[in-house]
C-alpha cells in the first residue's frame, strides 16, 4: 500500500485586497492578487478553508488593549499611516487585519478537529513585525503569535514551536514570547536589514532563555547555506523543545529577486525547508502544521515560492 496522502488546506480570499497601502506600496493587493490566482489553480484535494473574523479578545492574547484602541482609532479616523511606525492603513485594515488572525485561527481548529493535517494561509496585512504594544514593518496584528496563544488557551496545548524564514527577522514574535519557556521562536534572517533585530547572542530571557533561536543569514547567500544551518541548529532545537504543534511564519521575501530582501533563495529550498519542517512535525505532533503568508514582495516569484510550499506539504 503506498502512504496515504496528507491532506493540506489551503485559505485564501478577495477580501485581503481591500487592506490599501497605496500606489506603490511594496505589500500591495496586487502580490496578493498574483499569488492567490497560483492558489486558485490548485487542484479540489486541498481543500479551501473559510476563515473568520477574530473576537477583539482573541487579539487581546498576544496584544495590550491599548494598542488595539490605537489601531481602531487611527482607521476610525481616516489615518493613512498607523502612529506606531511605517504601516499603512485604509478604512478597512482594521477588519481586515481581524479577518487574517480570525483565518488562523479558523486553520488551527480545522487541523485539530483533524479535518486537514496543515493549512496554508494566504493572508495579508502580514504580523511578524507587530508587538504587543506597537504595529511596525506593514503589520497591524501578529497574526501567528495569537494563534499561538490560541492553540495554548483554547486547546490547552503546552509547547508550541514557530518557524520564521521571511527574510526580516520577526521582531514583534519574538519579543511577545521573548521570556515564555511554552513558546519556541526560530527565525531564519538576513543580516543587518530592517528591523536590525536579531542576532544569534540573542536567546530568551528568564525563563524563557534557550526557546529564542536567531539564525542570521549572511546578505546574497543561497538556499544551501540556510539548509545547513537548519540541519545544525535547528533541528535539535526542535527535538529538544518536542513541540506539540508547529507554525510557520512563511515569507517569501528572501527568494531571489525579491525586490526588498537581499538573499537567494529558489522555490526548491522554499521546498526543502517545508520537508524539514513536516518532518518535525510528523516526529513530534501528528503532523499538525499552520504556516501563513508574511513578506513576498516579487509577485510571481511570491506566487511560485508559496505553490512549492503547499505542495511540499503533501
Ligand atoms: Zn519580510
Amino acid at each position: 500500500m503506498s502512504e496515504p496522502r496528507r491532506k493540506v488546506g489551503i485559505h485564501y480570499d478577495a477580501k485581503y485586497e481591500k487592506h490599501d497601502t497605496g500606489p506603490s506600496h511594496p505589500e500591495s493587493a496586487n502580490r496578493y492578487r498574483v499569488l492567490s490566482s497560483a492558489l486558485e489553480e490548485l487542484p479540489d484535494d486541498f481543500p479551501r478553508i473559510p476563515g473568520r473574523r477574530a473576537a477583539v479578545a482573541e487579539v487581546l492574547l498576544a496584544h495590550e488593549a491599548y494598542y488595539h484602541d490605537v489601531v481602531y482609532q487611527d482607521v476610525e479616523s481616516f489615518a493613512d499611516q498607523l502612529r506606531t511606525g511605517d504601516t499603512a492603513i485604509c478604512e478597512e485594515s482594521y477588519d481586515v487585519a481581524l479577518e487574517a488572525s480570525g483565518a488562523m485561527l479558523a486553520a488551527v481548529d480545522a487541523v485539530m478537529r483533524g479535518e486537514v493535517s496543515s493549512v496554508f494561509c494566504a493572508v495579508r496585512p502580514p504580523g511578524h513585525h507587530a508587538t504587543a504594544t506597537r504595529g511596525m514593518g506593514f503589520c497591524i496584528f501578529n497574526h501567528v503569535a495569537i494563534a499561538a496563544r490560541y492553540l495554548q488557551k483554547k486547546h490547552g496545548l503546552k509547547r508550541i514551536a514557530i518557524i520564521d524564514w521571511d527574510v526580516h527577522h520577526g521582531n514583534g514574535t519574538e519579543a511577545i514570547f521573548i521570556s515564555d519557556p511554552s513558546v519556541l521562536y526560530i527565525s531564519l534572517h538576513e543580516n543587518g536589514i530592517y528591523p536590525f533585530t536579531g542576532p544569534a547572542t540573542e536567546r530568551g530571557h528568564g525563563a524563557g532563555e534557550g526557546t529564542t533561536l536567531n539564525i542570521p543569514l549572511p546578505s546574497n547567500s543561497e538556499g544551501d547555506v540556510a539548509l545547513k544551518e537548519w540541519d545544525a541548529q535547528i533541528t535539535p532545537a526542535i527535538d529538544a523543545f518536542k513541540p506539540e504543534f508547529l507554525l510557520i511564519s512563511a515569507g517569501f521575501d528572501a527568494r531571489v529577486d525579491d525586490p526588498i530582501g537581499g538573499l537567494r533563495w529558489s522555490d526548491e529550498t522554499f521546498a526543502a525547508m517545508t520537508r524539514r519542517a513536516l518532518a518535525h512535525a510528523e516526529k513530534w505532533c501528528g503532523g499538525k502544521i499552520v504556516s501563513m503568508l508574511e513578506g513576498g514582495y516579487n509577485p510571481a516569484g511570491l506566487a511560485s515560492a508559496a505553490v512549492a510550499h503547499v505542495k511540499a506539504l503533501v
